[in-house]
């Protein structure tokens, strides 16, 4: 069973980006947990599938409740849409926005439309996801929980991240101004904030179109020495995570045990943060 003592049997999970990596897991162990699970990805199966059964099959294969609601987190519509469906189910509970992707370039080559695009996934869609949570869970009257996906980057800078490193400092924004206002209405917003997570983060991009996607790479080559350069150069612990490391994290802050927690953002990276 889960790491936490809430009985998630009665609620509902929406989880973005529940496909592959830290969100499947998220997904698996919220199913665990006795959560009904509903998977907001672009895809069923990961684009480099090397996952036999997708999350909410695996779900429901342990005996669990969950679906797959085919999403872009970039259209708020679209999201405003799956929480909207989260009520045949009884409607949301807990809200994780996780989907986002990675591009890197040096500021001078990023190109807007990749800018546009890293924001449109990963700052957009989490202010999609935590919007329309909040509106269903005020509408219904419901104290929920919205729990975002940040990262080291939201506030340690590196080269060439830009794109990334800007959009995950607008998620832990997004988490403590959002925590502010839904606290005095009993809904808490908070972040995790994971280090090097063994995934296979930045493979699994969206396609979006030939001659788009030709323009966001850039080689590493044309940047300046990134080893040298990212935030700290060891992690202390002496090892990546792991989404098993991180999916503890999640049904904490989304649970009874985090009740006066609130716009947090919890590190689980090993300790990177601090070297
Ligand atoms: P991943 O690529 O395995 O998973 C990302 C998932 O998001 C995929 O299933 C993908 O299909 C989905 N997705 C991408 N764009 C989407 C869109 N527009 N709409 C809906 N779904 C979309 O990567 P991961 O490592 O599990 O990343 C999950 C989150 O963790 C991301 O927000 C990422 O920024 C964050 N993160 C990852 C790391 C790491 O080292 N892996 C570190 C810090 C933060």
């Amino acid at each position: 069973m889960g790491t936490t003592s809430h009985d998630y049997s009665d609620d509902t999970v929406i989880v973005t980006g529940a496909t592959s990596g830290i969100g499947r897991e998220v997904a698996l162990r919220f199913g665990e947990a006795g959560a009904t699970v509903i998977n907001a990805d672009l895809r069923e199966v990961p684009k480099e599938d090397g996952l036999s059964t997708p999350t909410h099959e695996a779900i429901e294969e342990a005996g669990g409740r969950a679906e797959f609601v085919e999403t872009d987190v970039s259209d708020a519509d679209a999201v405003a849409a799956v929480v909207e469906g989260a009520r045949e189910f009884g409607g949301v509970d807990v809200m994780v926005n996780n989907a986002g992707i990675y591009r890197h370039a040096s500021l001078t080559e990023t190109e807007t439309a990749a800018f546009d695009q890293v924001m449109a996934i990963n700052a957009r869609g989490v202010f999609a996801g935590c919007r329309a949570a909040a509106r269903d869970m005020l509408d219904r009257g419901v104290k929920g929980a919205i729990v975002n996906t940040a990262s080291v980057s939201s506030e340690y800078a590196q080269v060439g991240h830009s794109m990334y490193d800007a959009s995950k400092g607008a998620v832990m924004m997004l988490t403590r101004v959002a925590a502010a206002e839904l606290a005095p209405h009993g809904i808490r917003v908070n972040a995790v904030a994971p280090g090097i997570i063994e995934t296979s983060f930045g493979e699994g991009n969206p396609d979006i179109g030939g001659e788009r996607e030709e323009s966001f790479i850039v080689d590493d080559a044309d940047l300046p020495d990134l080893d040298a350069t990212t935030v700290g150069s060891d992690i202390p612990m002496d090892r990546l995570g792991t989404p098993e490391d991180l999916a503890g994290a999640y049904l904490f802050l989304a649970g009874d045990d985090a009740d006066y927690v609130t716009g947090h953002l919890l590190y689980v990276d090993g300790g990177y943060h601090t070297v």
